[in-house]
């Protein structure tokens, strides 16, 4: 949005697609930008890239910036040959030497969203930063390579004001922050935020207006005053993050702070395959339904897969996890319609009601995850008795073939025990009714 406002500024005409259109490559453009994301979409982005190699004069005129660009930008160079742009737009003269316009100070063209069918949720919400980057260096975040330096404060009614004076009101303030609560300005944002309209119950046009850290706050800054000072604006939701089992007592305690001061509204991401167990990632989810029964609040999990910085692929396994139990979960997301329930009962029904219970679920035919209900009293219980059943080196053989991918009939024909053979049938009866479903 910023890169469109940076060539309008200069009097260009700006068109804006989302992945592969034909049309717009039958013409040659004098430049061509592509913003990447994940390093997991590696094969799509490439596929993208080259795609519209033959709609620009040279490669030098296309462009790739973002996430990708910024942790495999020698790779993408290699593989393309066109221009990698690492970073942020910060500087003036990054695009184009004579230039003294800073890209990323600009206020973002919000028109070129309505260039596209897709609606974005962003379209009535001021997007904008109050600080950038994050001082900490956690493993597995590429925040502190994308935004090396920490800026503890950047004026947000500028950016507000900016948006306001050419596309008028929006009802929500969405910030981009990574770490606001490292920010020595926190206090000041906060009055900013207050004083731009979004202060605690603030309306626009009949309905609530809503301020949200979209990247989610840091549970070990929060303190009881930091809290009370976000509690003044409308926050909703607030995002905390609970990324292993062993900060429980903070981030409970930081759940705690946040209902004490009425903000009810929370949300949480929730890493797992990271270096957590199953166990650890269905306590963590279990514990935000516990408050919820507790405090009165609404904390809505969102799981989170690791995947490395720089993986091509989202095949990756972490040390305590198998593609069996990662798919288990998927299976239940797509069961409950990617939503983990913030009541207990409904958690339970569909993650189990134990560590254990879990992880039988998760190891499951993934067609009896999908479809519970069918299947119950049609395969599902007796593949549970099964399961049950197994002794230890038997449970170890199915891991050992759940780390190598699906159940074959190759498996099947390895086996000799009548049960063991039976529990193995399950899985490729399942595949069988899934494919079938597909058609
Ligand atoms: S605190 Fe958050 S933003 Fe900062 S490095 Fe860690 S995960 Fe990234």
């Amino acid at each position: 949005m910023k890169l469109s406002s940076y060539h309008k500024l200069m009097g260009d005409e700006v068109h804006f697609v989302k992945g592969c259109v034909a049309s717009f490559r039958e013409t040659t453009w004098d430049r061509i930008y592509v913003s990447t994301l994940f390093t997991f979409f590696w094969s799509a982005t490439m596929q993208t890239v080259k795609y519209y190699l033959r709609a620009v004069r040279s490669p030098e005129n296309l462009i790739v910036g973002g996430v990708m660009a910024t942790l495999l930008q020698s790779d993408i160079e290699k593989a393309t040959g066109v221009r990698v742009l690492p970073g942020l737009l910060d500087r003036p003269g990054i695009l184009d030497s004579d230039s003294t316009v800073v890209v990323d100070g600009l206020i973002p063209d919000y028109q070129i969203l309505e260039s596209i069918e897709y609606e974005y949720p962003v379209r009535d919400a001021y997007i904008a930063y109050a600080t950038r980057g994050c001082p900490n260096r956690c493993g597995f975040c590429a925040v502190n390579k994308i935004e090396p330096t920490f800026r503890h404060y950047c004026p947000l009614p500028r950016q507000v004001k900016g948006i306001e004076d050419v596309y008028g009101p929006k009802q929500d303030l969405i910030l981009l922050d990574n770490n606001v609560l490292a920010s020595r300005s926190f206090k000041r944002i906060i009055g900013d935020i207050r004083h731009l309209g979004f202060e605690r119950g603030a309306t626009l046009n009949g309905r609530m207006r809503r301020v949200d850290f979209n990247q989610g706050v840091d549970a070990r800054k929060l303190t009881d005053k930091k809290m009370a000072l976000l509690a003044t604006t409308a926050i909703r939701p607030l995002r905390i993050a609970f990324d292993h089992i062993s900060m429980r007592d903070l981030y409970v305690s930081r759940v705690r702070l946040a209902a004490k001061h009425e903000v009810l509204n929370l949300s949480n991401y929730v890493l797992y395959n990271y270096t957590d167990t199953p166990s650890d990632f269905y306590q963590r989810l279990r514990i935000n339904c516990e408050l919820n029964e507790e405090l009165g609040t609404q904390i809505y999990s969102f799981p989170m897969k690791y995947i490395p910085l720089t993986a091509r692929n989202r095949s990756h396994v972490g040390p305590n996890w198998n593609r069996k139990l990662i798919r288990g979960v998927q299976c239940i997301l797509l069961a409950t319609r990617g939503m983990v329930s913030p009541r207990l009962e409904f958690f339970e029904a569909a993650f189990g009601r134990t560590p254990e219970e879990f992880e039988t679920i998760a190891l499951m035919p993934n067609e009896y995850i999908i479809h519970r209900r069918l299947h119950e009293n049609n395969g599902a219980a007796e593949w549970v008795d099964i399961f049950h059943s197994l002794t230890k080196p038997q449970r170890r053989v199915l891991y050992d073939i759940h780390a190598d991918g699906r159940v074959t009939e190759a498996h099947y024909k390895r086996t000799t025990s009548p049960r063991f053979r039976r529990l193995l049938e399950h899985y490729i009866e399942a595949d069988r009714i899934e494919a079938a479903r597909r058609t």
